[in-house]
Order: C-alpha cells, then structure tokens, then sequence
C-alpha cells in the first residue's frame, strides 16, 4: 500500500485510520483496497468533501479495479467477485467512501454471477437511466462519493421485486 501524506490526510479526516473492524477479503494483494483500514462511515459521519476529490486522487485511494469501476462506470466479470459467495453477517459498504449501502440481510443469491440485493439502506443511492446497452438501464451510485455500484432490474425476489446487480470490486464487505 502507498501512504504518502496526502492519503494519510484525507484517511484522517475521514475517520478512516482507527483500528480496522475488518478486512476486503482478498487473494491477490494487487487486488487489495488501498485503504486498508476497513471501517462503515454512515452518512453525516465524515468531514472530506467526497465530490470534490479529483480524478488523479481516485487513481491513488482506489486499485485500478476499483477506479475502472467506481468512477468510470465499468462491470466486472460475472463470477469474477469473491463477495458473490459471502454469507456472513454484516454490511457491504462503498469501497469509494466507505458508506454502508447493503445490509447482508438484502443479499440473496441471484445465479448471475454478480452480488445481488433486493434493497438497499435508505438514503445511500441515486439513480440515473444509461443507455450503453441498447435498451436503457437504472443506474445507481453511492451517493455521498458518486461512485457506480450497478444497476437495478425488476426481476427481484420479494419483498421489492427489485435486483439492484452490484458489481463485487465497487463494494468492501465488513463482518457483524
Ligand atoms: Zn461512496
């Protein structure tokens, strides 16, 4: 992990360097978040202006995975994320900002290979309709960092009917 004093500082501020409650599980190092202090930071709880962070800091606090994703809206590969077989207890949280967005209670398995939820905490999400496919899409991204998580389908299970298909490397998954 590089930690040059700007990280440090903008980790400071966001209450980031306290002891961790947990780690992104992980077996390729490179793969590994640059922030490793893993904690929840809800909404309301962190000073750092997240909008105002610029590309060329992205680029440092993220893997190169996670910026493909998070802020230029890239998918993963289906079946590519080890959270689509996580079952613990606990809570996914933007790997951008740290916001707990999925309790694990709202994942369910989906068979597509990508984590799947069937709702989300309230308040974490905004929304916008993609047409990269041919036919549009629902959008969604954190909304305190503005980072791309996925998109939602209407082929969920009950109680929503809701799919909101997350990509694994958008999320850091912190154990109860
Ligand atoms: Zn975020």
């Amino acid at each position: 992990m590089r930690l040059d004093r700007r990280t440090l500082i903008a980790g400071t501020a966001a209450g980031l360097v306290l002891p961790a409650v947990g780690c992104a599980r992980t077996n390729d190092a490179d793969e590994e978040s640059k922030m490793t202090e893993v904690k929840p930071v809800p909404l309301g709880e962190s000073d750092v202006d997240w909008k105002a962070i610029t590309e060329d800091e992205w680029r440092e606090r993220l893997t190169d995975k996670q910026f493909r994703i998070l802020r230029k809206e890239g998918t993963e590969w289906a079946g590519s994320s080890d959270l689509n077989d996580e079952k613990r207890e606990g809570v996914f949280i933007c790997a951008g900002c740290h916001l707990p967005i999925f309790p694990s209670s709202y994942k369910y398995n989906s068979g597509t290979g990508w984590p799947s939820f069937f709702d989300y905490a309230e308040g974490t999400l905004g929304f916008k309709t993609d047409y990269k496919l041919i036919y549009p899409r629902k959008e969604y991204h954190c909304i305190r960092c503005g980072g791309h998580q996925g998109h939602v389908f209407k082929d969920g299970p009950d109680p929503t009917g809701l799919r909101y298909c997350n990509n694994g490397a958008a999320l850091l998954f912190v154990p109860a």
